[in-house]
């Protein structure tokens, strides 16, 4: 057994290791003399950090998959890419120092709101989030949706931590960076980009555990970045930012809204357990096309009868629910989301709950997001 003590040497090793590691990039990659805008032409960038993977750390290089996350501050994380310099003039603002699996409600409002704040600042460009990969989407899909403002937000991550072999937090950052200070950004919405890729925070998920290329949409990135260009090939389809009727400002807090996840042999405990604690809807996360196994089907109308909202989603990870399709949703007063995945359906219905409550309007909106 570990006494304490041994577990807080450790957590210091890897912690001075990171520093070590990430200072000895920042000393050898100088930014590069080419001719580069003066410091008044350039974008000013503020990266907030949160933690994850992208602020981790391994005890050796060649511990890629595991690792401590969230210990290297922000402003060691982007002083280990000092080529972002070239780029933009950038400041960072440590706001968390978490794994993206400890993110709340009330984390995301806090962000959401200071993100808002610097955006409504003159002098500031854009916004970079540096943020754990695991929950990436659901803050993505919020601020895209929540945020009143065209400047750029990009939500970046790692998979390695900086201490790795093949690390790719300093290539992500700074390709972050550079859709952030671009004007091929300006009015998309909040982006995420890893892996040379930049994807819409509406369709983006994690589909993998420990690959670099885990970032995907169903239908594709929105483009890519190479050799420090922006290369766009397709924009977001459904409203976002400056066109929804969500405002970060306006939000105080957000129901509580759950996951329940089927599988065969489910049981009605969970559910249960999701109406004592008083949610506002819960969100069926179905096998395929949001089925609704039939011992499960009574509970659901129980759950229902009581206002509780019943969102019919799916396991599977793609495609679209059909309403009155597995069940007869238009009989049981239940909604079905359009595409959006079980993780991303609990971040629209809290805040369409802030809206109404009304089924006929909370479906048509979840058509529309
Ligand atoms: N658990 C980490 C997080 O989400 C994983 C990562 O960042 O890749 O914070």
């Amino acid at each position: 057994m570990r006494s304490a003590l041994g577990h807080w040497n450790t957590g210091l090793g890897v912690y001075l290791a990171a520093c070590l590691a990430f200072a000895a990039h920042a000393q050898e990659a100088k930014p590069s003399a080419e001719a580069k805008p003066s410091a008044e032409a350039k974008p000013n960038i503020v990266i907030i950090g949160t933690g994850g993977t992208i602020a981790g750390a391994g005890a050796s290089s060649v511990n890629t998959a595991a690792y401590q996350a969230a210990v290297v501050p922000v402003d060691k994380v982007i002083a280990a890419v000092p080529e972002v310099k070239n780029i933009a003039n950038v400041r960072g603002e440590q706001i968390f120092q978490i794994g993206s699996e400890s993110f709340n409600n009330q984390r995301l409002l806090q962000l959401g709101k200071r993100v808002s704040e610097l955006l409504k600042q003159k002098d500031v460009d854009g916004v970079v989030i540096t943020h754990g990969t695991d929950t990436l989407e659901e803050t993505a899909y919020f601020l895209n949706l929540t945020l009143k403002s065209t400047k750029p937000v990009v939500v970046v991550g790692s998979m390695r931590p900086g201490t790795a072999l093949g690390a790719d937090g300093a290539l992500n950052l700074y390709a972050a960076v550079v859709v952030a200070a671009s004007k091929e950004a300006v009015g998309k919405g909040t982006l995420v980009v890893l892996n040379d890729e930049i994807h819409t925070g509406r369709d983006v998920t994690k589909t993998n555990t420990f690959k670099t290329e885990t970032f995907r949409s169903p239908y594709g990135p929105l483009g890519y970045i190479v050799e420090g260009r922006v290369l766009l090939y397709r924009l977001p389809a459904r409203p976002h930012t400056v066109q929804t009727e969500f405002d970060i400002d306006q939000i105080k807090a957000l129901p509580e809204v759950h996951v329940a996840y089927a599988y065969g042999d489910m049981s009605r405990t969970a559910y249960d357990g999701f109406v004592k604690a008083g949610v506002k809807a819960i969100i069926h996360a179905g096998t395929g096309n949001g089925s609704v196994s039939e011992f499960i089907v009574p509970v659901l109308k129980e759950v229902r009868s009581k206002g509780i909202h019943v969102v019919r989603a799916s396991r599977t990870g793609s495609g679209v629910v059909i309403r009155n399709g597995e069940q007869p949703d238009d009989k049981y007063d239940w909604l079905v989301v359009d595409d959006q995945n079980p993780q991303k359906a609990r971040i629209l219905m809290a805040l369409l709950l802030t809206r109404t409550n009304d089924s006929k309007e909370l479906q048509k909106l979840f058509w529309k997001y």
